[in-house]
């Protein structure tokens, strides 16, 4: 075993590693700065401004249907008879008050004429002889929304911190904002490592690799909201290595890929430990990516992570993307692990916390999920077959076909 100066030796829970991020991201008192971007840049970005209804919202009673506003208390007793006054389309309005045994054809979308206080569907009604047969009964603002009844004028309705996405962008074209606040996306540096890992444009020797880890943890950081710097490949030379992590050190996170088990030549701990860097942990009982470090050099946070590529990919995942999250001006975005039922049986190793690649698909009735075909933990083609990980945890017994079980869906 190699020795580590500041060794943190107990290897960590899932929940206890996720934690740990959370703790130490969420109190680093992180303020990314603040930019502007369009409507159509802003997906993904994180809002650096409180948002307030410009108006109420609806601005006026909706209709949600096509047929006839009404008085509802001139339509208690069923079928009734009314004075057809007019029409009113989405775009217009219709001044006159409306009164009493009257009523006016009304389009989807419009506003109620003053006087009415619901709408009867038209499959609900007819015409004869100018006047309108109501079918049956309507209450107080059926088939109507309410004005201001979604947002009242002034009212937040969307905070700092929130992540934009389709619905929060279509209401800030709604309120009438083109352009928005947003934070700064933080930098992440992608270091990979090893002698044996050579450029995705080279045609590699029989015992060489190509980098597939920096592009794949590239596309992870920038789904995450992060601007991946991707670094050229570390060897596994502590000097060269420790060169190369100073260099990362101008981003706001930095990954390093591989370097980090127990074999001689993993020396990524030991370059950074030469830097000053805090660990505050070394090893997480998940499956894959055991060899998971986390820790902070010269203010920026780091994470080593397994060099393996499904591994690497996993703890991104569970772990760094979550923290982008936090550098990016959101919450602590913890994965979410939906449920489905067990297709094909599978056996749990107790003691560890599993990712194990699959595919969840919704047939008939409950989502179902079964493991793809698998080698292990380098296993791309794999990874590939998956849209999701089978989540596992420790104390959980084997669970049988039919079972509900945790997936997390592969969100990059
Ligand atoms: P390590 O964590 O350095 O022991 O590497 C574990 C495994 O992952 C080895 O089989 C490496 O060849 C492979 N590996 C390490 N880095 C990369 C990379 N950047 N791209 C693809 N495979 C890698
Ligand atoms: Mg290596």
């Amino acid at each position: 075993m190699k020795p580590h100066a500041s060794s943190v030796a107990r290897t960590l829970s899932f929940e206890e590693a996720l934690s740990e991020v959370e703790s130490k991201l969420t109190s680093a008192g992180i303020s990314p700065s603040i930019e502007f971007a369009s409507l159509d840049q802003a997906w993904g970005r994180v809002l650096a401004e409180d948002i307030n209804a410009d108006r109420d919202y609806p601005p006026f009673h909706r209709s949600t249907r096509d047929g006839f506003a009404v008085r509802s208390e001139d339509v208690r007793g069923t079928p009734t008879s009314l004075t057809l006054d007019g029409e009113v389309r989405a775009g217009e309005h219709f001044d006159a008050r409306i009164e009493a045994g009257h009523c006016v054809a009304i389009m989807t979308g419009a506003p109620l004429p003053a006087g009415t206080d619901a709408v009867a569907m038209i499959e609900h009604a007819h015409v004869k002889n100018g006047k309108v047969e109501i079918e049956r009964p309507v209450e107080p603002f059926e088939n109507v929304v309410r004005k201001g009844s979604e947002a009242q004028g002034g009212r937040r309705i969307l905070p700092r911190g929130r992540r934009l996405r389709a619905g929060e962008i279509g209401l800030l074209a709604s309120v009438g904002k083109g352009s928005v606040a947003v934070y700064s996306r933080p930098r992440v540096a992608i270091i990979p490592t090893g002698d044996e890992v050579v450029p995705v444009d080279c045609k590699p020797e029989w015992f060489q690799v190509r980098n597939s880890n920096s592009a794949m943890l590239a596309a992870v950081v920038a789904s995450a909201g992060g601007v991946p710097h991707q670094m050229g490949i570390g060897p596994d030379r502590k000097e060269l290595l420790r060169g190369l992590i100073e260099r990362g050190l101008e981003a706001d996170l930095l990954l390093l890929s591989g370097g980090v088990s127990m074999g001689k030549y993993d020396l990524v701990e030991e370059a950074l430990e030469e830097l000053g860097a805090q660990f505050f942990f070394r090893s997480v009982a998940i499956r894959p990516g055991k060899p998971l470090v986390f820790g902070r050099v010269r203010g920026k946070f780091f994470f080593g992570l397994p060099g393996n590529p499904v591994s690497g990919f996993v703890t991104c995942n569970l772990f760094a993307r979550p923290a982008i999250s936090v550098l990016a001006g959101s919450t602590f975005e913890r994965p979410i692990f939906l449920r489905a039922r067990l297709a094909k049986p599978v056996r749990q190793r107790t003691g560890l916390t599993t990712f194990t690649p699959a595919r969840v698909e919704t047939r008939e009735a409950d989502p179902e999920v079964s493991l793809v075909g698998w080698q292990g933990s380098g296993d791309l083609v794999g990874v590939a077959e998956a849209n999701c990980f089978l989540v596992l945890h420790p104390e959980q017994p084997s669970p049988a076909v039919g079972d509900w079980v945790d997936v997390m869906i592969m969100e990059s």
